[in-house]
């Protein structure tokens, strides 16, 4: 953060520094040009001054060839002589285009005139000797200054000329040059200026306030001077009215400053405003003038502005490129990084994906390994359930087995006695008791045959294969194996269930093993009791109970009901553990149960025990209708009772 407001605040240094530099760098050239172009119209214009100022210089020293001056000068009272110079003085004014010639004694009074014939305004007679270029001329040497007229009032340039007699300075021959002609060049400066003389008076501006001003304080001395020569006549010399400090180099040649802008006085006339300037001056050749020019800087000032904005907008433009390009180049590398980690994420994502997929077909191949071991021991399991199931056959055969003897020790007897009775009948030739004794032993055998039929099926060692199997069918082959003992054991049978009446979709020999169980127990469990029922319906579901999940067709009950001694809640909740058993060692093998439950829902059905409120025990077996067969309806009445 702090680096972004440094680096803000430096943008902002840079903008404001190139403004400063653009301005310092304008301004210097613009003061340079300014300086150049200044000098330039100095020297124009200092020309034209000493063009208007020189033309005329010489002269009063050519008045002195003239005889007739001479003449005069040697004897002034002649009125004759005064005529003649004055004639010619007032031609040669004409001829000249100056103020005034004329010529004067040496004790400074005037002899002749130029103006003579003017009146009043006729300087013959007037007494200049307090005049600086009488008293330079009556020492033999050229006197010049500016002054105004005595008489007229006028200013002008005074020339003056020792005219001599001999080796004697006899008169003053002098020339009155009017600076009209200057006063007319201002404009060629364009810039307020001025023209100031030795006592650094104003004689001549172009700013008509400025004149008769003094540049510098005068002193006493110069004021003294001023006041006897009258230069400038009887007029109070006032102060310049800007402050400028005249700076004048030894050759006394060039002086510069600048006038800071807000100072009284107006520079030039119409500026609308004042101004910093430029004081540029420099003095006129072979003269005591000097000539000051003031140029406003606010064009220069003002260019150096625009320079300073132009530069500070470039420098902010060059910085906002620079931030452009930076920030391009960053966003840029931004890209190339984002792409370069777009694409390691790739190779990365590759490589996981690549592991991944190793890890799955790895997982794939140990789950089908594993599928393939379950099922083999799933093979094995139902190898070993269905070997258990035939263990348990064998063992309700091993139990049946002595009834079924006994059921077939009958028969057998009676076909030994019939065979023998049959032998004594043919031996006797009575061959029709033989045919009937033969008709007995033929009715045994199929009674026998009959008895053994459904063993035969029972002791099969077969797979389950379900099919439409009648449950009264399968019934009566579990009660008929049964049949000895039930007798023996006075039980009363009732049956409610007719043929055709109830259509399971199962193993018929499986179910069969699974009532042969339920019957067997139920005799068992009446041992004891003194009322001995078992009851066999074919029962409705009960409304609202779960169906069976693999039953299609609707489900069917049978309901095997026994009159004996019951079991404990306790004993219930175990009923169908494997190995439980409340019979003796040998008697039981506690399998019975569990064998028939896994029989059942193998075709997907159930089987469960409840204990009837009357006493005794209740067996449901639950099973899937076959396809197609009529819904089983409980039997009404009894259909077979033992
Ligand atoms: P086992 O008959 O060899 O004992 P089961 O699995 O057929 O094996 O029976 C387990 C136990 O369930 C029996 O020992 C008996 O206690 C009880 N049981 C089975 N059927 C009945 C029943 N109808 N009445 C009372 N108890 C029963």
């Amino acid at each position: 953060m702090w680096r972004r407001g440094a680096a803000a605040l430096l943008a902002v240094l840079v903008v404001l520094g190139s403004g400063w530099a653009g301005y310092a760098l304008s301004l210097k050239q613009g003061l340079q040009a300014l300086r150049l172009e200044s000098s330039h119209r100095l020297d124009l214009f200092a020309s034209a001054v000493e063009g208007v100022v020189k033309r005329l210089e010489h002269v009063p020293a050519t008045i002195q060839l003239n005889p007739e001056v001479l003449a005069l000068l040697r004897s002034p009272s002649r009125q004759d002589r005064v005529d003649a110079v004055n004639i010619y003085l007032r031609r040669l004014n004409a001829h000249l285009g100056s103020l005034a010639v004329f010529v004067l004694d040496e004790r400074g009074v005037v002899l002749s005139s130029s103006n003579a014939d003017k009146g009043d305004d006729s300087l013959v007679g007037e007494d200049l000797a307090f005049r600086p270029y009488f008293l330079e001329a009556l020492s033999g040497r050229v006197g010049r200054h500016f002054a105004i007229g005595a008489k007229s009032r006028e200013p002008g340039y005074f020339v003056s000329h020792p005219i001599r007699d001999g080796a004697r300075v006899v008169g003053v021959a002098t020339i009155k040059i009017s600076l009209e002609p200057i006063e007319a060049t201002w404009d060629m400066l364009g810039a307020p200026a001025l023209l100031a003389d030795l006592n650094q008076v104003v004689i001549l501006s172009s700013q008509p306030e400025w004149r008769y001003t003094a540049l510098t304080a005068l002193t006493v001395d110069q004021r003294v001077d001023l006041q006897m020569s009258r230069l400038f006549d009887n007029l109070r010399i006032e102060r310049f009215p800007l402050q400028v400090q005249l700076s004048i180099d030894t050759d006394s040649q060039v002086l510069e400053g600048v006038l800071p802008g807000g100072q009284s006085g107006r520079p030039r006339a119409g500026s609308g405003g004042s101004s910093d300037m430029l004081v540029l001056g420099r003095a006129l050749d072979g003269m005591d003038w000097r000539l000051l020019i003031f140029s406003s800087l606010r064009g220069v000032q003002n260019q150096a502005l625009l320079h300073a904005m132009l530069l500070a907008i470039a420098a902010g433009f060059v910085l906002l490129l620079a931030l452009y390009l930076n920030q391009r180049r960053r966003i840029l590398r931004q890209k190339l990084d984002t792409q370069r980690m777009l694409r390691q994420a790739n190779v990365d994502l590759e490589q996981k994906v690549n592991r991944r997929t190793r890890a799955l077909s790895e997982t794939n191949t140990r789950l089908r390994h594993e599928v393939a071991e379950r099922q083999q021991a799933e093979q094995t399991l139902r190898a070993a359930q269905d070997e258990l199931v035939h263990a348990g056959k064998m063992a309700v055969l091993g139990q049946l087995a002595t009834g079924i003897t006994h059921e077939l020790t009958q028969p057998l007897g009676a076909i030994r006695t019939l065979s023998g009775n049959a032998s004594e009948f043919l031996r006797r030739g009575d061959l029709k008791a033989v045919a009937g004794n033969l008709g007995i032993v033929a009715r045994l055998a199929d009674q026998m045959g009959s008895i053994i039929e459904p063993l035969k099926g029972f002791a099969r060692k077969s797979a389950a294969v379900p099919a439409a199997t009648d449950v009264a069918h399968a019934l009566g082959n579990a009660l008929f194996l049964y049949d000895q003992r039930l007798r023996k054991e006075q039980v009363e049978v009732r049956r409610h269930c007719r043929p055709g009446q109830a259509i399971a979709w199962c193993d018929p020999n499986r179910l069969e093993q699974v009532l042969i169980n339920l019957v067997g127990n139920a005799i068992d469990a009446m041992a004891d009791a003194p009322v001995k029922v078992l009851t066999l319906d074919i029962a409705e579901a009960p409304p609202g109970e779960p169906a069976l999940a693999r039953a299609p067709h609707g489900e069917l009950r049978l309901q095997v009901r026994d009159s004996g001694a019951g079991f404990t809640e306790a004993q219930r909740l175990r009923l169908f553990e494997p190995f439980f058993t409340t019979k003796d060692a040998g008697v039981g093998l506690g399998l019975g149960l569990a064998i028939s439950r896994d029989i059942v829902r193998e075709f997907g059905g159930e089987i469960e025990a409840e204990r009837p409120a009357e006493g005794g025990a209740l067996f449901t077996v639950r099973l899937p209708c076959a396809p197609g067969s009529p819904a089983a309806s409980p039997a009404t009445g009894t259909d077979d009772a033992d």
